[in-house]
C-alpha cells in the first residue's frame, strides 16, 4: 500500500466546486492584491482565534518578521526562541536585525523548556517567540509570567497551531500577538503563499498594517520604511472557505493522532507524541522519536509509506547561525530529539487501513 505524507488533492476534492467559485469571485472583482477579500479574511479568522484584529500578509515568515519590527526590535537586540522549530523563526529575528537566542525544549512536547527561560534574559532581550511546535501550544503560564516580570513581550510562532488550545485558550492569543502561516501543507493551507498576525493590541495592527504596505497608512504618505507583505485576494477568498471546515479537519487529525497512538501503544522502542492536559493538540505534524529512526524510514519507505523528519538539524548546528558559535552539546535535548524525529503520514484525509498499515509497518521494523 502507498501511504503519502500528506494528500492535498484528498483534502480539496469535496470543496473544489466551493474554491472555484470563490476564486472566480475574486477574478471577476480583479481584488487581486490585498482588497475586500483580504479584509472579510481577516475578519473572520480574527473571529475564528478570538482576537479583536488579524492582519493578511504574504507568509508566516513576513507574519513573525513584521510583528518583531512593529515591536521595534531590531539591531543590537537579542529574541529568545527554540531551536527546535523551522528555521523562518529565526530568521525573522535576524531580519529584523536581532540575534535569536536559544534556549532548550522540553522532552516530553520538545517546545520551549520554560525553566529555561528565565536564565537566558539579559538587558538586551526585547522578545520572547515561544513556537507551538506540531500543533501543541508550549507551555505558556509561565512563559508569560516570566516574560511580565521583566516587562519582555510574548510573540507566539502559532504557524503549525492554528485551531489548537491551552488551558482553552486559542493558540495566537496568549501573548501580544500571534503569528500564522497558510502555506499550503499547514491546517489551515493557501492555494500559495500566505500569512497573518493576530493581536487584541489596536496599536501594533495598524502598525503591521502600515509595514506591509510600503509605510503608508495611506496611499503615498510614506510615514515608515515598510516592505511589501500584503496577503493576495486570490489567498484570502480560498482562505475564506477552508477557514469553515478547519474545527473539523482538526477534529480528524486529533482522532487520526489517537488512533497511532492505540496501535503504537505497545511499541518501547519509539516514543509516541505526548499530549498534555492543557493542551487541544492539532497535529499539524505525528511526530515520533526513535533512535533507529534512519532504518525505520528507509523501511517504511521500501513498504510505500512517505515520512519526514522535522527538524533533521536544531538551529543552532546549522551553518546559517555558525556565527553564534553555539557548539554541538549547547541544547543536549534539542539535539537529541533532532536525531530521533520521524513523521509519520498525517492529514485529516487518512483512512483507517491507511493508518492501520503505517502502525503495522513501525510495529513489523522493530519486531523483525
Ligand atoms: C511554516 C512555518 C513558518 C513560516 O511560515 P511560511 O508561511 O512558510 O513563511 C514559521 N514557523 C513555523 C514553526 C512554521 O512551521
Amino acid at each position: 500500500m502507498k501511504v503519502p505524507f500528506l494528500d492535498l488533492k484528498a483534502q480539496l476534492a469535496p470543496i473544489k466546486e466551493e474554491v472555484k467559485a470563490a476564486i472566480n469571485e475574486v477574478i471577476d472583482n480583479t481584488a487581486f492584491a490585498g482588497g475586500p477579500f483580504v479584509e472579510r479574511f481577516e475578519k473572520e479568522f480574527a473571529a475564528f482565534c478570538g482576537s479583536k484584529y488579524a492582519v493578511g500578509v504574504g507568509n508566516g515568515t513576513d507574519a513573525i518578521w513584521l510583528a518583531l519590527l512593529a515591536l521595534g526590535v531590531g539591531e543590537a537586540d537579542e529574541v529568545i526562541t527554540a531551536p527546535s522549530t523551522f528555521i523562518a523563526t529565526a530568521e525573522a529575528i535576524s531580519f529584523a536585525g536581532a540575534d535569536p537566542v536559544f534556549i532548550d525544549i522540553d522532552p516530553d512536547t520538545c517546545n520551549m523548556d520554560p525553566v529555561k527561560l528565565e536564565c537566558a534574559i539579559t538587558p538586551r532581550t526585547r522578545a520572547i517567540i515561544p513556537v507551538h511546535l506540531f500543533g501543541q501550544p508550549a507551555d505558556m503560564d509561565p512563559i508569560l509570567a516570566i516574560a511580565k516580570k521583566h516587562n519582555i513581550p510574548v510573540l507566539e510562532d502559532a504557524c503549525q497551531a492554528h485551531g489548537s488550545l491551552y488551558k482553552g485558550k486559542k493558540a495566537g492569543t496568549m501573548g501580544i500577538a500571534g503569528c500564522f502561516s497558510f502555506y499550503p501543507g499547514k491546517n489551515l493551507g493557501a492555494f500559495g503563499e500566505a500569512g497573518a498576525v493576530v493581536t487584541d493590541d489596536e496599536e501594533l495592527a495598524q502598525k503591521i498594517k502600515v509595514l506591509r504596505d510600503h509605510g503608508q497608512p495611506q496611499k503615498y504618505h510614506h510615514d515608515v520604511i515598510g516592505w511589501n507583505g500584503r496577503m493576495d485576494g486570490i489567498q484570502g477568498a480560498v482562505l475564506s472557505v477552508k477557514l469553515k471546515y478547519l474545527d473539523k479537519w482538526n477534529e480528524a487529525r486529533r482522532s487520526n493522532a489517537k488512533k497511532y497512538d492505540r496501535l503504537l501503544a505497545g511499541v518501547s522502542q519509539v516514543r509516541l507524541p505526548v499530549e498534555k492536559d492543557y493542551a487541544r493538540h492539532v497535529y499539524h505534524l505525528y511526530a515520533l522519536r526513535d533512535p533507529k529512526r534512519n532504518a525505520l524510514m528507509t523501511f517504511l519507505g521500501e513498504k510505500g509509506v512517505a515520512t519526514g523528519i522535522h527538524y533533521p538539524v536544531p538551529l543552532h548546528m546549522t551553518k546559517a547561525y555558525e556565527y553564534l558559535n553555539l557548539k554541538p552539546g549547547s541544547f543536549p535535548v534539542a539535539e537529541r530529539a533532532a536525531s530521533e524525529f520521524v513523521s509519520l503520514p498525517m492529514f485529516p484525509e487518512l483512512t483507517d487501513d491507511q493508518i492501520s498499515y503505517v502502525a503495522a509497518c513501525v510495529k513489523e521494523f522493530h519486531l523483525k
